[in-house]
């Protein structure tokens, strides 16, 4: 079941289990997490930072930017949520994936220079297909003590 709209949840630490519907925020962690809005409840992290994610709470409803596209995922959805609605975008193409891909890795290159943090750029969040897995299982983000 595709979501219409989201709610969102403050939060320090993300919980393991992740309620569909609702994007978790930790200012702390400069992190958002959530359930993929197309219902096949795949958890989707978004860093925030210059070159990742923007994250807009106007005191009611939030709003991520630049759009979220799960290319990584089974069900390659591509969605925007706006004021916490999700408006639902075209599945890209695989050249259109190659092409954000590179200007990703441009721009995370230009903005932390040599030195980038693994979670610090969209590319870094998505599995290349083969190869390595992203360790998004149970990230620093995440409380160790239970
Ligand atoms: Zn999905």
């Amino acid at each position: 079941m595709k979501f219409k709209t989201v709610t969102h949840e403050f939060v320090e630490y993300v919980p393991d289990s992740l309620q569909p519907g609702v994007v978790y925020v930790s200012v702390k962690h400069a992190t958002v997490v959530h359930s993929c809005c197309c219902g096949c409840r795949a958890e989707v992290v978004t860093p925030l930072s210059p070159a990742s994610w923007t994250l807009v709470f106007d005191g009611a409803t939030i709003s991520l930017y630049p759009s979220i596209g799960n290319w990584h995922l089974p069900c390659r959805s591509h969605y925007v949520i706006r004021k916490s609605q999700v408006i639902w975008a075209a599945k890209w193409s695989e050249k259109r994936i190659e092409a954000a891909r590179a200007r990703d890795k441009a721009l995370a290159r230009e903005y932390f220079g040599d030195h980038q943090p693994t979670v610090a750029s969209r590319s870094a969040v998505e599995a290349d297909g083969g190869g390595e897995k992203p360790k998004m299982k149970r990230g620093w983000w995440r409380r160790r003590d239970r």
